[in-house]
């Protein structure tokens, strides 16, 4: 595959456009720290600049690691971290998010989220991020794991043009998201932002099976890996970005290329096909 550039598109309301591929940091510290440096640090090189983290990942670790990454670039880079609903008071945001930025060693965020949904008023929250983003803290805010009827609540506090994104588990076996979410997200100017896009671990397309196959007559096709299909389904709407987690280089390098392979048409409705979209949930799925 001709190597182009990163595919980089409007975020939300944002006027700022952010690379549609960019990299997931969960469990990241659970590798050689050098290596998933080295990883985090080969995917910016690649165009992948949009870096995921939270409070949560390895209790604040994650956040270090990306600060150790990005070191000398935080102005190229579009940092994302978030706050734990055990967290998300008035009070408790803004501490919280003091606290990833010394680990991030940075003077803001780019974008915080609100992890989930927990007990604190949503009310609360929304207050201190727009308390953050006064401060010059954060530039942006928005939420994560939040249904149609939670996406609902938000807007109702907080108005049109405040919620930048919401992210959400969106994979090739989880595509719940479509029924409601991903039409609300674009009627209102929310960037969707998929995560666990191979389905976190194991949850990719056994080789063997039938939508693997197609996954890779596709690959094929386009001189492309099997995974830069998947990812790329996975933008393949305006509205979409996804944040595949590697903490080796060379799955960054592979991740990195889906930002600029084009499905067509065809490929797309074979993908759709091969992983269909089942009914509506009940309740939206998450890890
Ligand atoms: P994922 O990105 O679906 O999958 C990560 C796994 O895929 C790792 O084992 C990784 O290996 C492997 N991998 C990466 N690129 C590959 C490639 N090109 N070929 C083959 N294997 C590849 O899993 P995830 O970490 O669950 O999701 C991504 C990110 O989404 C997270 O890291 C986090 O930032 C975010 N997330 C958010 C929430 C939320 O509630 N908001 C929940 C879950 C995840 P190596 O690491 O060994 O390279």
């Amino acid at each position: 595959m001709a190597a182009t550039q990163m595919a980089m598109r409007k975020f939300g309301h944002l006027a700022r456009e952010v690379a549609a591929v960019g990299q997931g940091t969960w469990e990241i510290e659970r590798s050689d720290r050098k290596q998933a440096v080295k990883a985090l640090q080969r995917g910016f090189e690649l165009g992948m600049t949009h870096f995921d983290t939270a409070e949560m990942y390895g209790a604040g670790e994650s956040e270090e690691i990306v600060s150790e990454a990005i070191a000398g670039r935080r102005d190229e880079v579009f940092l994302v971290s978030k706050v734990l609903p055990s967290n998300a008071s008035r009070k408790g945001t803004i501490a919280a998010c003091e606290k990833s930025l010394k680990r991030l060693r940075t003077d803001r965020l780019d974008c915080y989220l609100l992890h989930w949904r927990g007990h604190y008023k949503l009310s609360d929250t929304i207050e201190a991020f727009e308390e953050l983003k006064r401060d010059g803290k954060i530039l942006s805010w928005g939420v994560s794991n939040f249904d149609e009827e939670d996406l609902d609540e938000a807007l109702e506090i907080a108005g049109e043009g405040k919620i930048a994104c919401n992210q959400v588990l969106y994979h090739l076996k989880e595509r719940a998201i479509e029924h409601a979410v991903i039409p609300w997200c674009e009627k209102h100017g929310v960037a969707v932002v998929g995560y666990s896009p191979f389905g976190s671990r194991g949850g990719f397309p056994s080789e063997g099976t039938s939508g693997y196959k197609t996954l890779k007559e596709i690959a094929s096709a386009h001189s492309a890996t099997v995974h830069q299909v998947a990812l790329s389904f996975l933008i393949r709407r305006d509205s979409l970005f996804s944040i595949p987690k590697a903490a080796r280089a060379e799955h960054a390098e592979d991740n990195s290329a889906a930002g600029h392979l084009k499905l067509s048409k065809e490929d797309i409705e074979r993908i759709d096909r091969a992983f269909p979209l089942g009914k509506r949930p009940g309740s939206l799925p998450m890890i």
